[in-house]
């Protein structure tokens, strides 16, 4: 089964996801539904640089640290990503009827969070 939160893979006897922490009760498909969005950070070198949380449609999901990517699987439809590191936050609305990516970065010039859907 796969987690309609955060989209991994749970055993079917689970009570939990094992990586979001949701209820399997409170929705789980047996075959991932939508699409898959990528969420890559690119890689940048800063003094300070901190995990950068993403918010799925207003809901805290996960974070990505400095190179990271994620793999999410979302229903089809409109998603509200956003990106959250202290009082920096950038939102990007995607309709979701492909397998989409999102190239996540700090502008090094103007310190806020970029994100641009290919
Ligand atoms: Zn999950």
């Amino acid at each position: 089964m796969f987690c309609k939160y955060c989209g991994a893979y749970v055993d079917s006897d689970a009570i939990f996801c094992s990586k979001c922490g949701k209820p399997v009760s409170d929705g789980f498909s047996a075959t991932p539904k939508g699409f898959t969005l990528s969420i890559f950070r690119e890689s940048q070198t800063f003094l300070l640089n901190p995990p950068i949380d993403i918010l799925i449609d207003g809901e805290k999901r996960l974070s990505i640290s400095n190179g990271g990517s994620v793999e999410l699987d979302l229903p089809t439809g409109a998603h509200t990503i956003e990106f959250s590191q202290s009082m920096r936050r950038r939102s990007v609305l995607i309709d979701l009827f492909r397998d989409m990516q999102i190239i996540v970065k700090w502008n090094r010039i103007t310190g806020g969070i970029e994100a641009s859907v290919e």
